[in-house]
This record gives C-alpha cells, sequence and structure tokens, in this order.
C-alpha cells in the first residue's frame, strides 16, 4: 500500500522519524482502531489518532454532548450540546483528516455486544468512564486477541495501560467492578486537561504499539494531577483471574 504524495507530505514528520519511517506510516494507515468512549479521554486520544493517519477508527459512544462536558473536552463546541458524540467525533477525526475513514458507532458497549462491536480491529483503545464497561472490553479483547489500551482519569488521578493476554485489565482490578454503580466524573469531578493528556499518552502507547515501537504491556502508568508527577508500576497477572488465569487442575 503504497502513501500518495498527500500523504508524504502530511506524515513528513513520521516518514524522517528513525525507527518509524514510511513502514511505520504504512502500518498505521492499514490500522483499524475502535476507541470506546468520546469523552474526556476520547477528546485526546482521538484528535491524535486521527492526525496521525490510523486508516480507519470506529467510535463508540451512545451519549449526548452536555454542557457539563465541555470543560474538560474541546472537540466538541457550546453550539454542539445535545447532538451525540460518536457522529461529532468520527465528523472531527475526518475534518482534520481526509485520509481516516471514521465510523459512529451510537451504541452502548456492554459485555453481550463487545465482541461483535469489536472484533476485527487492530487495537481497542478504551476510554470509557466505568468500570463494568472497562471489564467488558477487555474481556472482550482478551477472547479477541486485540492488544487494548486502556485508560481513565477521575478528580487527580489518571491512569493507563496497555493490556495484550496476559495480564489483562481484570487482573488489575479483578471482579468487584462489574456492577454500572461504582464511578461516575459526575459524582466525583475531574480537573479539566487531564483526561486530554491521559487520552494523549494513550494514543501515544496506541501508535506505539500499531508501528512496532517498543513493548509496553505490563505496566500501568499513573499521573497524580496533584502532587503533579507520573510513576509506572509493574501489573502482575493473577493466575486466578477469571478471563486470563490457568484453570485449576481438576482430579
Ligand atoms: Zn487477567
Amino acid at each position: 500500500m503504497a502513501l500518495t504524495d498527500a500523504e508524504l507530505e502530511r506524515y513528513a514528520r513520521h516518514i524522517v522519524l528513525p525507527r518509524f519511517g514510511g513502514a511505520g506510516q504504512n502500518r498505521l494507515k492499514a490500522a483499524s482502531v475502535a476507541v470506546i468512549g468520546a469523552g474526556g479521554i476520547g477528546s485526546g486520544a482521538i484528535p491524535a489518532l486521527a492526525a496521525a493517519g490510523i486508516g480507519r477508527l470506529t467510535i463508540i459512544d451512545n451519549d449526548l454532548v452536555d454542557r457539563s462536558n465541555l470543560q474538560r473536552q474541546p472537540i466538541f463546541r457550546d453550539d454542539q450540546v445535545g447532538a451525540g458524540k460518536a457522529r461529532l467525533a468520527a465528523d472531527f477525526a475526518m475534518a482534520a483528516n481526509p485520509h481516516v475513514t471514521a465510523i459512529p458507532v451510537e451504541r452502548r458497549l456492554d459485555a453481550a455486544n463487545a465482541p461483535e462491536l469489536l472484533a476485527g480491529h487492530d487495537l481497542v483503545l478504551d476510554g470509557s468512564d466505568n468500570f463494568a464497561t472497562r471489564l467488558a472490553v477487555s474481556d472482550a479483547c482478551a477472547g479477541l486477541g486485540i492488544p487494548l489500551v486502556s485508560a481513565a482519569a477521575v478528580q487527580f488521578q489518571g491512569q493507563v495501560g496497555l493490556f495484550r493476554g496476559r495480564p489483562c485489565f481484570r487482573c488489575f482490578v479483578g471482579d468487584a467492578f462489574d456492577s454500572h454503580e461504582c464511578d461516575n466524573c459526575a459524582e466525583l469531578g475531574v480537573l479539566g486537561a487531564l483526561p486530554l493528556t491521559i487520552g494523549g499518552f494513550a494514543a501515544l502507547m496506541a501508535i506505539r504499539a500499531l508501528a512496532g515501537i517498543g513493548e509496553d504491556s505490563g505496566r500501568l502508568h499513573l499521573l497524580d494531577a496533584d502532587a503533579l508527577a507520573w510513576r509506572a508500576i509493574p501489573l502482575p497477572a493473577d493466575p486466578g483471574c477469571r478471563t486470563c488465569g490457568v484453570p485449576a487442575q481438576s482430579g
């Protein structure tokens, strides 16, 4: 798949980049990425993925733009309050880069429909706002063998990690969060620009994974926006994990 003159001009800073070059750009062009959630994380990740030249983006979100989203979600405008986020985010991506095909999916992802919605993608970037969705996404990605960048931000804390097989996201959080009642930005608040930073970092991890740069799985990156410090912690696999653990021997 040759890059056109217009693409060579647009991606010039990738083309000259050591260990990336035209081969890396072609990998991004050939890639299909599903983004769960066109919220704060999505506002950071979607423009970065589109600009970098991911060929195909599927944007899954069934929410409408609320005025209280605008403090941290700059892909939406004040005059778009009440409109569907997935469609607006897809339009934003394709207006930013006409070489990108962005497909809005205005459905709520859950454990039942996740495998169907995520199958066929090369990578999933999850920026959803609750644990039940994150676990459904993680379980589906583990079952389908799709690398997952899972990202979250609430109050002053952000976290982002790449999960590829074992350990999976469920190893990290366990089974206690499968209900929809657990966590929500609406009650807890979130500092502006924090989700954008985490979403941008998630896009960086996705681009690295798709271009074949580095091996980023197995560590969780944490941003404390109160102390203003990043740290990375190792993520051990949970042998008893019901998604990726080894079944107990019987007999
Ligand atoms: Zn696991």
